[in-house]
Order: structure tokens, then sequence, then C-alpha cells
């Protein structure tokens, strides 16, 4: 079954301690659309503009991704920059030019409005309700969000939540936005704000789903050097809701499975800067993780 993914297109240029790229392919949307390519079919919703290096295009269509969704507009492509401090887990956003992201109205193809399953990435929460607004009746909502949007757009999200499955924020923003200190008790908060299923992302301490009244502790693939992890997160919810989207039953059935499959995709993100890590992954590889998290966590 097909996966809708809604989120940004961007150039990124990333500073690591130890390296530096301009201009890679990013943005929320691209990294969870390779990632969810890697189980079945994917249709991409975004915009980019006029400057977008067509060898990005062919990247995407190289992993199969739907662009009928995808806008090409007069202007300039998403740019966002960060620089990661020595302990990777540490960033700082130097600059976020929205370019042709300023006037963006998601438009949805005939064709991908029967999509069942769908991923609302990282954007603006009212682009992410517009998206919804055009489907019809979704099997599997997931979103995914950033503390930009608790900060200046929290009663658009709290909106959305009421129409979302499963909702995906890291630690400090379950805290943030559950007020509560307790990450345990931040997510029984998020809860009551619509979500069935929620997850909190821990970055390489892996990620803990809440849902039905119980818990599950995914882990992260351990990894000895890591070269950048921007999309880690995009990743994983790409290759969760491709993983479910192929997966027999119900959604809400597979959804630790899923999520092992997204903390394997993750890994490969977190190796290579950008994209390169992850679209140089293949399903055999993606399969040989997942059974060395499996070994991992076995006791
Ligand atoms: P993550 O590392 O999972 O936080 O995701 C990083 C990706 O988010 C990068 O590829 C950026 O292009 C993208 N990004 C950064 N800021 C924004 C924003 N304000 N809206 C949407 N996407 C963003």
């Amino acid at each position: 079954m097909s996966v809708l993914i809604v989120g940004s297109t961007a150039l990124d240029s990333i500073k690591t301690p130890r390296a530096e790229n301009a201009r890679l392919l990013g943005g929320s949307a691209s990294h969870a659309a390779v990632a969810a390519s890697f189980f079945g079919p994917v249709k991409l919703v975004g915009i980019v503009g006029d400057d977008f290096p067509r060898r990005y295009l062919d990247l995407y269509r190289k992993h199969k991704i739907d662009l009928e969704g995808l806008q090409i507009a007069p202007g300039k492509t998403f740019h966002w920059s960060g620089e990661y401090e020595v302990n990777m887990n540490n960033r700082r956003t130097l600059a976020t030019e929205l370019g042709v992201f300023e006037t963006f109205l998601p438009r949805l193809p005939e064709s991908y409005r029967d999509s069942p399953f769908v991923l609302l990435a990282n954007i603006a929460p009212s682009l992410q309700g517009h998206v919804l607004d055009q489907m019809r009746r979704p099997r599997f909502v997931m979103a995914d969000t950033m503390d930009l949007w608790l900060n200046i757009a929290l009663a658009d999200l709290l909106k959305l939540l009421r129409r979302v499955d499963c909702f995906v924020l890291n630690e400090s923003e379950a805290r943030q936005l559950a007020q509560e200190d307790n990450l345990m008790r931040a997510a029984k908060k998020i809860h009551r704000l619509g979500p069935k299923h929620v997850i909190v992302k821990k970055g390489e301490h892996g990620a803990v789903l809440s849902s039905g009244g119980r818990l599950f502790l995914c882990p992260a693939f351990p990894l000895d050097r890591v070269a950048d992890p921007t999309g880690a997160g995009d990743s994983f919810a790409g290759g969760m809701i491709g993983w479910l989207a192929a997966a027999r039953g119900p959604a809400e059935a597979g959804l630790r499975r899923a999520m092992v499959y997204g903390s394997a995709v993750a890994s490969f993100c977190c190796e290579g800067f950008g994209l390169t890590a992850t679209a140089r992954a293949s399903r055999a590889a993606i399969e040989k993780r997942f059974k060395a998290l499996q070994l991992l966590t076995r006791f």
C-alpha cells in the first residue's frame, strides 16, 4: 500500500566538528521519503525552487518516489543550515531561508487522495492539517513536529493532534508540550490531546512508544562513528510508516516492529552527510540491522 509523505524538501548546509558540506539534499520529507521507499511506493508532497539540482530529483526517482505532488516554483528552495557541537547531540540552527516555502500551499493530486498511510513530516502544523483536509479517510496518520511550532503555532498543532493516530516527537519537545518533566507522565498528557500512540525519540538512546496503556522501548542501532545525524528522526518516522504500509494486518499490531525498522534505517542516515548513506542502503542491509537489534535486546 502506498504512503503519502508531506514535509520540507530542502537544501541543507551542515557543519560538524569533522567536516562541512553545503547544499545537500535535505528536508524532513526527503529523509522520510527515501527511508520509506525501501519498503514500498511513496508519494511525495512538497515544494522546491527552480534552483533545485536535477541530480536530487534523480535521486528521488531512483527510489521510485512519486513526484506528482512536488511543486517546482520560481524562486529559491528552502535552505537550512546547522552546526553540531563535539557532542553530536547538540545542534545549533545557523540559518533558515524559507524561499518558496513562504507561500507554499500543498495541493494533492487526485491520485494521492486515497493513500491509506500518511506521514505528516515536520512542517508548519497548519500545512499538515491542509494535507489531511484533502485526503479521503486515511487508515493511519502519523505526524512529527519540532520545537519551533510549539513556540509559534501551538494552537494549530493542538488542532492537528486531534486528527493524528501516532505522534512522534523528541524528548525535549514532549516535556515542553506537556509542561511535564517526567517523560512517562508527559506521554500520558499527550495522549489526552488526541493521539492513541505517542512515540518519544531519545536520539542515540532510542525511542519509547506509549500505546494502549503499555510501553515499548526501542533501541537505537549502536554506531562507532556518527558522521551527521541530520534527518535521523525523519528517517525513523519514514522507515516506520513505510514498513507499516507494507505489512499485513492492522497498523496498531505492527508498531513495535515498525519502530525497530525505523531505527535500523535511521542508523544508516547517521553514517553519512545528508542523505548520502541512506541512499546507499538496501533492504537487505536494513534487514541485517533489524536482526542485529533483535539480538541486542534479547534476554
Ligand atoms: P531532524 O534532524 O530530524 O531534526 O531533521 C532535520 C531536517 O529538518 C533538515 O533536513 C532540515 O532541512 C529540516 N528543517 C529544519 N528546519 C525546518 C523547519 N523550520 N521546517 C521544516 N523543516 C525543517
